[in-house]
């Protein structure tokens, strides 16, 4: 297999930063991803293939495989090396027609990227919060974008995406890699992060209520309720019958503590 600077200089191609081009180099890390991501019968989308380097290993598997990358060069590339189980689709993984490509597929998928940085947390938002038939998640990010996922409640790193994930998947750290792992090197160190659905069914609106909910950190619950078109006495009550303080603020709310409130918003 080539390396990643050959490929880039037999399609006399450089790296782009704004994309979030640190192509993965490091083998036996390449080998771990794929086989975590590989489960039999099961199709997989890959988020960022880059030159190739987890999607090779992922279709030599040959379970049908769909691969999103936005750099058309990079589409170019890959197109020439992937078998005919995998496939290339040239979008944004934030507006791509994921249901679609799913469907495609057939079945329950796994999702595996090692993601562009700088669109990290909207593109993990839009998987957790999707009603996409995903058994298993492998996700490289940086490491303080995975510190995101184990922080509890009251730390700053609590948020939206730390309550959603956790209620719908059981999420642990598979692999830590250092900057020596990539070309071009990045400056932070990466982990690799396993999210396996639970099969935990949240109630219906808890997205737009964990959206408004932490809208000002600094506000109380019931003041940042209030953008849900709740009035104030309304939104103190339900506080109340939620059985939290008057003043608590979304921070300090467990995940459970916010499906309860969601079951309890007037429909
Ligand atoms: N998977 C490859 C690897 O490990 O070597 C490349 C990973 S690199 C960190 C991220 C990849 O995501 C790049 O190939 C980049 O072009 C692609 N990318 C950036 N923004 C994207 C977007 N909005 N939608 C889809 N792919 C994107």
């Amino acid at each position: 297999m080539k390396s990643v600077k050959e490929l880039l200089s037999e399609h006399g191609l450089n790296p782009n930063k704004a994309l979030g081009q640190n192509f993965l180099s490091d083998g036996a890390a390449i080998e771990r991803i794929a086989a975590l991501a590989s489960e039999p019968g099961l199709p997989i989308i890959e988020i960022g293939p880059g030159l190739g380097a987890i999607t090779l290993p992922l279709a030599e598997t040959g379970l049908p495989l769909a691969a999103i990358e936005l750099d058309h060069a990079l589409c170019g590339v890959l197109e020439g090396l992937l078998p005919a189980n995998a496939s290339v689709v040239n979008a944004d993984v934030l507006k791509a027609d994921l249901e679609g490509i799913a469907e495609r597929l057939g079945g329950e998928i796994a999702v595996c990227g090692n993601l562009p940085y700088y669109i990290t947390s909207p593109t993990v938002m839009r998987l957790v919060s999707s009603k996409l038939p995903i058994r298993r998640m492998v996700l490289m990010m940086q490491k303080e974008a995975a510190d995101r996922f184990f922080a509890e409640p009251g730390s700053k790193n609590y948020g939206p995406l730390t309550v959603l994930s956790r209620l719908r998947y059981e999420i642990r750290t598979a692999l830590e890699l250092s900057p020596a792992s990539y070309f071009p090197q990045p400056e932070v160190s990466s982990s690799v992060l396993v999210f396996d659905r639970n099969g935990a069914e949240t109630p219906e609106g808890l997205e737009t209520l964990l959206k408004c909910a932490f809208r000002m950190r600094r506000k109380t619950l019931a003041n940042n309720l209030s953008g849900m078109g709740l009035a104030r006495t309304d939104a103190a009550e339900l506080i109340n019958r939620a059985g939290l303080a008057p003043s608590v603020r979304a921070e300090a709310l467990s995940p459970e503590d916010f499906v309860r409130l969601c079951g309890l918003l007037p429909r």
